[in-house]
């Protein structure tokens, strides 16, 4: 039948979906004038959800969306988690508008040592690609802003805004000695004035690196610092002034065992998982540290699995330094695969501890023969029988 002569025309875009979208998980990336990334969203059904943004009602972000798109493009990816993980990647890097405006809001935060010439130590509640190193994540960012503030204070690192000018010592500044500093705190001496020459570069960043120690749990100084404070407040019996500084020594006592029991929890977060794939065939992530190190299809062929199991030593089997910071892309992903676990917990059960899966992968020199067989014996894998993260709290 023709279209009536009143219908409004379609939206090429509909149309171009309609003649060339599936019905399968994957990630779509929505562009505007200019081939600006407008959005990036994933689906366990492609087709079905974009052809749902061309009946957004006027005020709908969806209706906005597809008013300014000029493109879209997609890409099918097998299982949802690895759709999930794709989408979260291309946000990461691209920050498109649509994504960052409609943000939910976080109820976690971290602690973030900041990419500056004077580095900061400052709570976050999102983590964006710029460089600077990110501690936690904690359940509430409100509940450490007072903590962080604590530890710039007691190892002297300024907390004044980003934007505002430092002329370090060693610094070549014709007007340097005639700076003064910008705020109180160097006055209480709880900043070494860096936006007054006060201080060189080198001398400022061992104060920083001492915090980054402190927040992996290599250091104690901050804590020594304030005891002795205490107990100098005490023997001049200001008793008032050693109870406040006793409060702040037992805040930031909590803040470093809240980070080495998050650290834990995250190293616990290492196994194989065997996401459903779409057509009949899993998809395997290898996860250490709570990161997705490998995907890969489930092996079928030997080559195939000599592959399979060389990219699980290599992932499994090296060593990692120790406790360090994460950047914004690595806290992300520890983020994103905590909160996949916590939503589906089914999923745990299709988890395996990587020696367990390695064994099965490789019997003595031979390779399993993998068929009906195989596949009947990994169905039973999904069973709880040793499902490695089970039980574990994730991080939330
Ligand atoms: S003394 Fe200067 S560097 Fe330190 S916090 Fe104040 S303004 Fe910032």
């Amino acid at each position: 039948m023709s279209p009536s002569p009143t219908a409004a025309p379609e939206h090429p875009l509909r149309a171009f979906v309609r003649g060339h979208a599936e019905n399968r998980p994957g990630v779509y990336r929505m562009y505007g004038p200019g081939d600006e990334l407008l959005y990036v969203g994933k689906s366990i059904r492609i087709r079905t959800r974009l052809l749902s943004y061309f009946r957004a009602e006027p005020g709908e972000k969806a209706f906005e969306l597809v008013r300014e798109s000029t493109r879209i493009q997609w890409d099918h990816i097998p299982d949802e988690f690895g759709a999930l993980v794709r989408e979260m990647r291309l946000i990461q890097q691209h920050r498109p508008r649509y994504n960052v405006q409609h943000k939910r809001k976080r109820s976690y935060g971290f602690v973030k040592i900041t990419r500056e010439p004077a580095p900061r130590v400052v709570p976050a509640s999102t983590v964006i690609e710029d460089g600077a190193t990110y501690y936690g994540p904690f359940p509430r960012v409100g509940q450490v802003s007072r903590t962080i503030r604590d530890l710039a204070h007691v190892l002297g690192i300024r907390d004044c805004p980003g934007a505002t000018p430092m002329y370090f010592a060693d610094q070549l500044d014709i007007f340097g000695a005639d700076r003064a500093p910008l705020c109180i705190r160097a006055e209480l001496a709880s900043c070494p004035a860096p936006c007054a020459g006060a201080i060189d570069a080198a001398g400022y960043m061992e104060r920083v690196r001492e915090a980054a120690r402190f927040l992996e749990g290599r250091s104690r100084l901050p804590l020594h610092l304030l005891q002795e404070e205490m107990t100098t407040a005490a023997a001049r019996l200001d008793f008032e002034y050693a109870a406040a500084v006793r409060d702040r020594l037992e805040r930031l006592r909590r803040l470093q065992q809240e980070l080495t029991a998050f650290r834990g929890e995250v190293e616990s977060l290492r196994f194989v998982y065997r996401a459903e794939g779409h057509g009949g065939r899993d998809r395997l992530h290898l996860i250490r540290g709570g990161r997705i190190r490998a995907s890969f299809d489930d092996p079928r062929s030997t080559r195939e699995w000599r592959a399979a199991a060389r990219t699980s030593e290599a992932v499994f089997g090296a060593v990692e330094p120790g406790p360090a910071g994460l950047s914004a892309h690595e806290a992300a992903e520890i983020l994103l695969v905590a909160r996949w676990f916590r939503l589906n917990p089914e999923e745990i059960r299709r988890t395996t501890a990587p020696e367990r899966w390695r064994t099965e992968a490789v019997v003595g020199d031979e390779l399993p023969v993998r068929g009906a067989a195989a596949s009947a014996s990994r169905g039973k894998l999904a069973t709880p029988s040793a499902p490695v993260a089970q039980g574990r709290s994730v991080p939330a």
